[in-house]
């Protein structure tokens, strides 16, 4: 590009970016996006790096925020009130940390610590007090002359009028952030875009009334001008501010290092949606006051701080391609395949579209570009498609009439109670005569709260579907151990420690194993009450009879939903064949109400030491299963005290002067018939 073509190319930038500014800070009503803004922004400071001839006035590098508004008195800060630099990944972090070794003189490996604090999304301001008493509130305006806002901030409770500390200084400005919670900002949704729109909007009120009706909060981080501060370092003073009798954030934290900034940057951006305010980033701040001192400013920031700030959590790219995923149940999921794109740093290139209705509800179709959202734990999700953008040849997505995995039509089921037909499609097979489902309910069958077999994730499940080793559940207890132990990526330790788990789960409980089947409707709750009503897996088998399944409509919390699903599950030849099976491999424990049948009845136990592969929690409703005592005591009444690796040495000697048998896992398993 030539030099007149890119100083009109940088101009009409630097124009863009004065409006977006005056709306944003100015009016309270800004054009863009912060993403969007901040991306204008970097782009203008990448151009200024490269060709030094473009300088203007007005660039984001010699600006702060706006000048104040007509509205208000304008008074200078006496320190001025500066933005920050940004960062935006691991990589900036380095160079920040490099830049200043560099500029202190010091060598690589002097570690420097930082107050790492979370950037809340609200508007600063400036309290000057004298003598301990507030006398004037400045907004930062364009960071050397502020807005006089005194009236309007001390409508907030959280900024004390008198502060009356003997260590507080004679004069100091505190400075600080005025935000409003979410949880009132729900009722002001209606005339504010966003929080932070909403706090900067009701601060700067000419009647300092209308700002008192509005629950603006205050949380103090620094200070501007002081005579007689008594502190050295920002953490310390952080906890004076808590002693003066100032809200301040209890996520800041004393961070040593670029890694660990990392890894307090991972905690807070996961939790994010879970605090009740917005924060956009961390503001990591060099902790000693005597560094912040040598290091300076730059043109507008600090060269001792940066803020290393949260990607948005919404992008916008293009839908590849629509695929259909089938679940346990036979419900059809629609994912959309999209370019990948980060969104709050993760790279997501799915999306969930949730169900046919929601696809034509939005008219979502291949090849538009979707505005993506990514909240917190969330599955990334499409919000909406840009139909404007959208090119004439894009057809409708037709959902399919026939299951992409087996071919077996696929319905929507009417609903009794709620007198609708289901947004849901599912595949009519719903068994393992459909490969897909056939999986998922092989995943859910060794998953946790299953038979909860250690090591036997989702991803064996599909390699050994794949290799034809599993195909239905009694397979998982027939495997060919020498076959695995020559897969690539297993061996002789791992393919033993996958035979331990599952054979230590071939003792299990009627209603983990009710669970473990899957029945549609059937939940963990579910499978309880029905392993109560059955008590035993030879009377849940023989349960095809009509006349019995009507009879557990009487039981409480089971009703015509879980009957139909359970009559569809007998129904079915393959699940009576795996009941059949099952029973022939599985010691599965009758539903004990604490009757006197079980295997430990009347004895006594105790673990100590760590058991290998077990847990101390499943020890014991093992022991209880099989209708025995766990007790937390050796005292004569034990019977048997299980020894796992570094046992307790009182308790040892404690059950052999007590003549206790002492028994270690194997032993104790063999009491159960389970062989490890
Ligand atoms: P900045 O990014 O330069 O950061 C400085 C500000 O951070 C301070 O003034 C203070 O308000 C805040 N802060 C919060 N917690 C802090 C802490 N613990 N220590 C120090 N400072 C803390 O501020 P800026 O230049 O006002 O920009 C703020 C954001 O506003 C940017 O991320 C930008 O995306 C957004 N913005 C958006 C638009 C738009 O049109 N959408 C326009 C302008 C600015």
């Amino acid at each position: 590009m030539n030099k007149k073509k890119l100083e009109s190319e940088y101009k009409k930038k630097i124009k863009l970016f004065t409006n977006y500014n005056k709306k944003y800070y100015d009016d309270s009503k800004p054009l863009v996006t912060d993403k969007e803004y901040d991306d204008l922004k970097n782009s203008i400071l990448i151009l200024e790096s490269k060709y030094s001839f473009l300088n203007s006035e007005n660039s984001p590098s010699k600006i702060i925020g706006f000048k104040p508004s007509k509205n208000f008195r304008k008074i200078s800060h006496r320190v001025s009130m500066l933005s920050l630099a940004n960062a935006f990944g691991k990589e900036d972090l380095i160079n920040f940390e490099k830049k200043i070794l560099n500029f202190l003189s010091k060598k690589k490996d002097f570690s420097l610590s930082y107050s790492a604090e979370p950037k809340i999304d609200g508007i600063s301001a400036s309290l000057i007090y004298k003598k301990g008493e507030f006398i004037i509130g400045l907004s930062r305006g364009d960071g050397k002359e502020g807005e006089d806002i005194t009236a309007n901030l001390a409508t907030l409770q959280d900024i004390p009028k008198k502060i009356q500390s003997k260590d507080f200084p004679e004069e100091i400005d505190i400075r600080g952030e005025v935000f409003i919670q979410n949880s009132d900002f729900k009722n002001l949704k209606e005339k504010f875009a966003n929080p932070r729109n909403a706090a900067s909007g009701s601060l700067r009120q000419k009647n300092p009334d209308d700002t008192k009706k509005i629950p603006l909060k205050f949380i103090a981080y620094t200070f501007g001008f002081e005579k007689g501060l008594k502190t050295n370092n920002q953490t310390d003073f952080l906890k004076n501010l808590d002693n003066w009798g100032f809200k301040t954030n209890p996520l800041n934290k004393l961070v040593t290092g670029v890694d660990n900034l990392l890894i307090n940057y991972s905690k807070i951006e996961k939790d994010r949606t879970k605090i009740d305010f917005d924060i956009d980033g961390i503001v990591y701040k060099i902790n000693s006051f005597e560094l912040q001192k040598r290091l300076g400013n730059v043109a507008n920031s600090p060269r001792w701080a940066i803020a290393h700030k949260f990607s948005s959590n919404k992008a916008i790219s293009k839908i590849l391609n629509i695929e259909i995923q089938i679940g346990r149940t036979g419900a059809l999921t629609p994912v959309a395949k999209i370019k990948p794109i980060n969104i709050g740093g993760v790279i997501v290139s799915n999306a969930t579209l949730h169900n046919e209705d929601e696809i034509d509800r939005k008219d979502i179709r291949i090849g538009d570009l979707a505005t993506i959202e990514r909240a917190g734990d969330v599955i990334p999700h499409i919000l909406s498609v840009d139909k404007s953008k959208r090119d004439k040849k894009l057809s409708k997505f037709i959902f399919p009439k026939k299951c992409p995995s087996c071919g077996s039509k696929t319905i929507k089921e009417f609903n009794d109670i709620t007198k609708k037909e289901d947004a849901v499609r599912r595949c009519s097979s719903e068994g393992y005569d459909c490969e897909k489902i056939a999986i998922e309910k092989l995943k859910h069958f060794v998953s946790k709260e299953a038979f909860n077999i250690e090591g036997f994730g989702k991803k064996i499940v599909e390699n050994f579907w794949n290799l034809n080793l599993i195909k239905l559940p009694q397979d998982i207890f027939n495997l060919d151990f020498k076959k695995i132990e020559n897969l690539e990526g297993w061996g002789r330790q791992s393919m033993e420690n996958l035979k331990y788990a599952i054979n230590l789960r071939k003792n299990i409980s009627l209603e983990r194993l009710i669970y473990s089947l899957g029945i549609r409707h059937i939940g963990l709750e579910n499978a309880k009450i029905l392993s109560k009503y059955f008590k035993s897996f030879s009377k849940f088998i023989s349960f095809s009879n009509e006349v019995i399944l009507d009879d557990i409509l009487n039981i409480d919390g089971i009703g015509e939903t879980q009957l139909k699903s359970i009559k569809k599950f007998f129904d079915n030849k393959v699940n009576l064949n795996i009941l059949k099976q099952l029973q022939k491999i599985l010691v599965v424990n009758d539903t004990v109400t604490k009757d006197k049948n079980g295997l430990l009845n009347e004895k006594t136990f105790m673990v100590t030491g760590k058991l290998n592969g077990i847990s101390r929690a499943e020890v014991k409703s093992l022991i209880e299963e099989n209708s025995g005592t766990s007790v937390s005591t050796v005292t004569k009444k034990l019977n048997y005290l299980i020894i796992g690796e570094k046992p307790t040495k009182k308790k040892l000697d404690k059950a052999k002067e007590l003549k206790i048998s002492i028994i270690d896992q194997s032993q104790f398993l063999k009491m159960l018939n389970i062989t490890g």
